[in-house]
């Protein structure tokens, strides 16, 4: 939804209309390596001590580079990460990454949580993110996916959760949000507002207004004519 609401019009279509994926990144290749090593150590697939050696060795393999010479930066991320393995302690884990259905209006939507859990007597919803930190209305925006997952926690557990939860994984911090209410509301205003903007949209515009998304992450970018044009 933030690609169409705030991205481009172009790039939505071509996944979700035109079904035609395109090509991945190099950090959401970094992301889903960090995100599967977690999932299996949570599920208990993997030992602490193995993931250093596992996270290398899948990191080593990368189909994309990190681009601006980071590669190396984000591999002692990582490493620092999965060497302390210091993964949500003193947290009960109740699932990870299930699948969560909710309606937004009359449309039906899956989201799959990270970790729900509980710590002392807080219910938890919480995402491991690969990218920087998160600050200011970013955060806000970003917080949205949480309060969507939070509806078919409130009906799984009878309670929304109490704190919502960043971890960031390269940086080593976290930020944690009180639930409020008033935010889930305006997430679904905003998530209805959405949806009646793309069932209005006939043109589907290119938005190639920001550089850095057209040349590293767009799924198009390598097909993508109005890339160029910036
Ligand atoms: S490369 Fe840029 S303009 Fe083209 S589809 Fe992707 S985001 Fe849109």
């Amino acid at each position: 939804m933030n690609l169409f609401d705030e991205g481009c019009k172009l790039a939505w279509k071509r996944i979700y209309i035109d079904k035609d994926r395109g090509i991945g990144n190099a950090y959401a290749e970094f992301g889903t390596i960090v995100h599967e090593i977690i999932k299996d150590y949570l599920q208990e697939k993997l030992l602490f001590f193995e993931l250093p050696d596992i996270f290398l060795e899948r990191f080593n393999k990368m189909q994309f580079l990190i681009p601006f010479g980071k590669g190396e930066m984000y591999k002692q991320a990582g490493l620092r990460y999965f060497r302390e393995c210091n993964i949500l302690p003193g947290f009960e884990l109740l699932e990870n990454e299930e699948e969560g259905r909710f309606l937004i209006g009359e449309h039906l939507h899956r989201g799959f949580a990270d970790y729900v859990g509980t710590k002392y007597n807080d219910l938890y919803v919480i995402d491991f993110k690969t990218s920087k930190k998160y600050e200011g209305k970013d955060l806000g925006k970003k917080l949205r996916q949480l309060y969507f997952y939070s509806i078919p926690v409130r009906e799984k557990y009878g309670k929304f959760p109490d704190i919502l939860r960043f971890d960031f994984v390269r940086v080593g911090e976290e930020i944690e949000v009180p639930f409020n209410i008033n935010k889930l509301q305006e997430t679904k205003r905003w998530a209805l507002k959405v949806i009646n903007d793309i069932e209005n949209e006939t043109k589907f515009r290119p938005n190639n207004s920001n550089k850095f998304f057209c040349d590293h992450l767009c799924n198009h970018r390598m097909t993508c004519k109005y890339r160029s044009i910036i």
